[in-house]
């Protein structure tokens, strides 16, 4: 921490008030159950006016010279600050910044904090000062963005990960169907997709695995799998290899069953970053439904679904209860 800078101090100051306003507003949350939470991230965005300073922090955050000064100063204490730093590489923003200004009250201020790690996170608060025990709520794990957004083993295990993933596949299987012809067919394990073996046809192959999606064409013979990871976005590449290594066997007993089949893994980041490698494997999924590519209306849907969807779980991360596993999905 470097004291001795007067705009140092001051710009702690105001974070600190910031977040202890924040840690209030939690609070009150903190007694209300998950779907008081989902009513809360499908509100519509205040008025414009209302948000302007908040929207105008954002933008000098991401975009302008400002940055130096977050890089210098701020970066230092930040755990985990690797987004911005994949934003500014990349240049991948143009989505994520989009859909920020368009959040429901409360889910910008999530979606920028999230992206520079400056959630009250235990770990966060006791960097700063304010608390000294870290352990999750739920697991007792030190509790880190990274853990609450995607690595709390209890979380997962209430099906709360799942949850979100599920959201964005069903949204994204609501895209893929409907216009198909006769040839193509759909099939996942979600409910009104699933077939006898599963996710995977009896007669194309049996096995115990389930890829998301599968795309049978019988024009051409072949088989797509089609598997969806919702990592944080600095793992969004090793998800990828893993799930890549994952159903590399499949692929090839697929195939020795006299089908072409290829595998296509995609990833939306937890904080709903897509980068463009993974634009370019959602086009490819469209293009095995004999669909135009995905309008740029749908890509930033996949982000915010995924940002909603993190932001309630991030509301419910000190509350032991989840809920049934049937509870509705976040849809825009
Ligand atoms: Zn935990």
């Amino acid at each position: 921490m470097v004291k001795a800078d007067d705009r140092v101090v001051h710009a702690l100051k105001s974070k600190l008030n910031r977040e202890s306003k924040w840690k209030r507003k939690k609070n009150k949350f903190g007694s209300v159950r998950w779907n008081k939470n989902y009513e809360l991230a499908t509100k519509q965005a205040p008025s414009p006016d209302k948000w302007t300073s908040i929207k105008q922090t954002v933008k000098n955050l991401v975009t302008d010279n400002r940055l130096n000064f977050w890089r210098e100063y701020i970066k230092p204490l930040v755990q985990q600050g690797n987004f911005l730093k994949i934003i500014e590489l990349e240049n991948l923003d143009l989505t994520w910044r989009s859909i920020i200004y368009d959040l429901p009250r409360g889910v910008l201020s999530f979606a920028v904090r999230s992206a520079i790690d400056f959630l009250p996170t235990f770990s966060n608060l006791r960097t700063w000062g304010k608390r000294v025990q870290t352990g999750c709520k739920l697991c007792g794990n030190h509790e880190t963005l990274l853990h609450a957004l995607n690595n709390c083993p209890l979380s997962l295990n209430q099906g709360r990960y799942t949850w979100r993933h599920n959201s964005i596949l069903k949204h994204t299987l609501k895209a893929l169907t409907g216009h198909e012809n006769n040839n193509i067919l759909i099939f996942s394990n979600i409910s009104g997709f699933t077939t006898t073996g599963g996710t995977l046809p009896v007669n194309v192959i049996v096995s115990k695995l389930k890829p998301d999606i599968v795309i049978q064409n019988k024009q051409d013979n072949s088989i797509h799998l089609v598997e969806l990871t919702v990592p944080f976005e600095t793992n969004i590449s090793k998800a990828h290899e893993r799930k890549q290594t994952k159903y590399l066997d499949l692929v090839s007993d697929i195939s020795d069953n006299g089908f072409t089949c290829d595998l296509t893994c995609f990833e939306v980041g937890s904080r709903g970053l897509i980068t463009q490698e993974n634009v370019g494997r959602i086009v490819e999924i469209f293009y095995f439904v004999g669909r135009a590519k995905p309008s740029k209306k749908f890509m930033k849907q996949l982000s915010k679904m995924a940002l909603l969807s993190s932001y309630t779980i991030w509301n419910a991360r000190q509350e032991p209860a989840w809920g049934s596993e049937d509870q509705p999905h976040i849809s825009l």
